[in-house]
């Protein structure tokens, strides 16, 4: 799959590439030989998950809210829409502000691609199907998402910036494309972010109790953030256009119980659980389908959760120890 990316040098324009997946992406198309535009507002990435990239010939950083429109001298070929604020209570900070992004942001970089002729990835979610009535998703299910609840300024944003980007496709205006992404995990998330995953191990890397919210019955499903990114990257490439969505995610199913065990596990420094109040309409069940992935790009993801989480795990606790020497010095 690799060698086939690297055949062209292309001009990749990235927008949110200072996130925790978006940086990732930016490491991996520089190491197929392309040229990166990464645009970011650093509402919820940092520059530090880029600074290693900040001299690298091939890669540029602007800092740029795509609710504005973004003008870029050179032709670009490929934009990926990675910006968005994607963790609950980050989404939930300025819920106008999540859903202009999804709608106006996603139609300026719509624009952008049609003047340059480039492809463009739409980075949606599996929260398009809310709190769903089936089990496991597959793309041709509706959803069930409640419109004026606290999560509708993110899942209804997204779904209409799925509408944008098929009304672009149908028009012929964009090879568009749109990817549902199930919860991944990985390096880079921000520690403060409020995800479970990172949640979880940093509570346990400080000897707090690990917070469960609801019974922890709920499940989700865990996607390590390289296997997200060679999904990605191969809905981008794949001819022709399959003209649908397509969910990227691991079929892995585990209760938040589960998680907080195997991080008590792995961390070992007696962390006991806190229950706390469930968030008004946390989805129950969440597992992708991935047949149509697998069908259409070959993917599948790779990385068991255990061994995702031990990756992770590994990252937080050099940061932890580097923030402690740094408070040291
Ligand atoms: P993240 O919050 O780490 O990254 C989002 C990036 O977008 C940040 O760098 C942020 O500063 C930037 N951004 C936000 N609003 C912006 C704006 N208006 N203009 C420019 N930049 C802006 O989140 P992530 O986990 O890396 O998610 C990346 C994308 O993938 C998001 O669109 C998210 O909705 C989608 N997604 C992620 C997951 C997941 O579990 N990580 C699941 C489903 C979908
Ligand atoms: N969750 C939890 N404790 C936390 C953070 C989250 O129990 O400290 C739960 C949350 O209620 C949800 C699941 O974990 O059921 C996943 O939450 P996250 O915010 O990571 O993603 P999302 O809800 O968007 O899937």
């Amino acid at each position: 799959m690799r060698e086939m990316r690297k055949n062209t040098r292309k001009t990749v324009l990235v927008a949110g590439g200072a996130g925790f997946v978006g940086s990732h992406l930016c490491d991996a198309l520089l190491a197929d030989g392309h040229a990166v535009i990464c645009a970011d507002s650093f509402l919820t990435g940092a520059a530090a998950n880029v600074a290693a990239l900040e001299n690298h010939p091939r890669f540029r950083l602007i800092e740029h809210d795509i609710c504005q429109p973004l003008k870029i001298r050179e032709p670009i070929d490929e934009i990926f829409n990675l910006a968005c604020a994607a963790s609950p209570p980050r989404y939930q900070a300025n819920p106008a502000h999540t859903l202009m992004t999804s709608v106006v942001g996603t139609a300026n970089l719509l624009e952008l691609a049609e003047k340059n002729g480039a492809t463009f990835l739409q980075a949606s979610t599996s929260e398009v199907y809310g709190d769903p009535q089936e089990h496991p998703q597959n793309e041709s299910y509706r959803g069930h998402v409640n419109c004026t609840g606290p999560r509708a300024c993110y899942d209804e944003g997204k779904r209409a910036a799925e509408t944008l980007c098929f009304d672009f496709l149908r028009a012929g205006r964009v090879d568009a494309r749109v990817s549902r992404i199930f919860n991944t995990y990985g390096p880079r998330m921000q520690s403060d972010d409020g995800r479970i995953v990172s949640n979880f191990i940093i509570q346990a890397l400080h000897g707090k109790p690990l917070t469960v919210y609801g019974s922890g019955e709920q499940t989700r499903s865990f996607c390590y953030v390289s296997d997200l990114i060679e999904g990605l990257l191969a809905l981008m490439r794949v001819k022709p256009n399959p003209r649908m969505p397509v969910n990227l995610g691991n079929p892995g199913e585990f209760t938040v119980l589960e998680l907080a065990r195997l991080v008590q596990a792995h961390i070992p420094t007696g962390s006991p659980l806190q229950y706390v109040p469930l968030p008004e309409d946390d989805p129950q069940r969440r597992r992708p389908d991935i047949s149509r992935a697998r069908a259409l790009l070959g993917w599948e993801p790779k990385v068991l959760l255990e061994e995702g989480l031990v990756r992770t795990i590994e990252w937080f606790s050099a940061l932890a120890v580097e923030g402690e020497a740094r408070r040291g010095r």
